[in-house]
């Protein structure tokens, strides 16, 4: 079969024909691959900048964002028959007894670091025509959501990090008594940033989405037919946004700029959260106020935290949110996909800037 593997060693990527995998246990499932999307991840390692392949393998099968359709099933298998589209979990457990968080199945917590991850770290991805992997972390998506259900894992991000403020939002008593909505500031219109400003406008907050794009371009008009407001910043410079949206109550991250983050943190609001999503390169230290930051986290009641990857939990509210969004949005959540490609074009949409919201590479039709 056809994959787009990565040659850390040797610094090259290439489409190639590798063995094609078979079911091993009861508890398998063999998909079909039909799209997997391409991200900022993707296009990292195949810079080098990380990727590990398996142990005793010299290449690395990417893609971690996928949607396939059920080939084979293991007889042990209860939950999936042929024909049923499914997304894949991108992380699996480390074999540490003591990692309370992997043993517990949120391997999204792993303590230790020894996780390995589909198409990112030691296990192979989802750039292929088939796969095969365990029953437990496959999602099954209805028939209904085949055009867009491969934005379902870059989804989970969000979703995980919305779960995580609005437990967050509980420590206050008046959290279900609210007399304003809550104002939140999307960093970064990519698909990590749009994805997380539909669950934040759904969630009801007043959401505004920060980004360099142009006032004028498509994801401006993109954000502005769900509801959200855009601000470029182009014309606008922090302070400008900060007047424009009033107080600020959360900040999402989803651009991986530590610079602009950072800037925006004086600017946050009373008892407000910050949350990361985005990993940025590193391109060497800059000045921060660490007194100002301190007072306001202290003053302020400030909550600034990270989030990575994402549960079973947050896969199922990932997949119950498309349903939802894609008949309130019929046309805008379609139109994050911007492009399909065959595996032959891997060169231009993973070596190269295509440009687009999010492309995906087609294996099956
Ligand atoms: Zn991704
Ligand atoms: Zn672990």
């Amino acid at each position: 079969m056809k994959a787009i593997c990565v040659f850390p060693k040797q610094k090259k990527v290439q489409l190639m024909e590798v063995e094609s995998p078979n079911i091993q246990t009861s508890t398998q499932v063999k998909l079909k691959i039909l799209e997997v999307g391409i991200c900022g991840t993707d296009k990292e390692i195949c810079a080098f900048q990380y990727g590990i392949p398996p142990n005793g393998s010299d290449y690395l099968i990417l893609g971690h964002e996928s949607l396939g359709e059920v080939v084979e099933v293991g007889s042990q298998v209860t939950q999936f028959k042929p024909g049923d589209l499914v997304v894949t979990m991108v992380r699996r457990p480390c074999s540490d007894p003591e990692c309370q968080a992997c043993r517990a199945g949120r391997q999204d917590f792993c303590f230790t670091g020894q996780f390995q991850e589909r198409g990112i770290k030691q296990q192979h991805g989802f750039m292929t025509e088939w796969i095969v992997d365990e029953e437990k972390y496959m999602n099954k998506v209805p028939a209904s959501l085949r055009p867009i259900a491969v934005l379902t894992e870059p989804l989970t991000i969000a979703e995980k990090a919305i779960e995580e403020i609005q437990r967050i939002q509980q420590r206050f008593p008046w959290t279900t008594s609210m007399k304003r909505p809550l104002r939140a500031v999307v960093l970064g219109a990519g698909p990590v940033g749009l994805l997380g400003a539909m669950v934040l406008i759904h969630s009801g907050f007043e959401t505004y989405v920060y980004s360099r794009e142009a006032v004028e371009g498509h994801r401006a008009k993109l954000i502005q037919s769900i509801g959200g407001k855009f601000i470029s910043a182009l014309n606008a410079a922090l302070p400008d946004l900060v007047k424009q949206v009033g107080g600020i109550d959360l900040v999402y991250e989803a651009t991986g700029a530590s610079k602009i983050s950072f800037e925006l943190i004086p600017f946050l609001g009373v008892n407000s959260t910050f949350v990361f999503t985005g990993v940025p390169g590193r391109k060497g230290p800059i000045l921060v106020d660490t007194d100002l930051l301190m007072r306001d986290l202290v003053l302020k009641n400030q909550l600034i935290f990270g989030t990575v990857n994402a549960g079973k939990e947050s896969y199922q509210s990932a997949i119950a949110h498309l349903e939802i969004f894609y008949k309130k949005w019929p046309e805008a959540l379609p139109a994050l996909i911007t492009g399909k490609f065959s595996p032959e074009q891997y060169e231009n949409l993973l070596l190269k800037n295509p440009g687009g919201i999010k492309n995906l590479i087609t294996f099956s039709n």
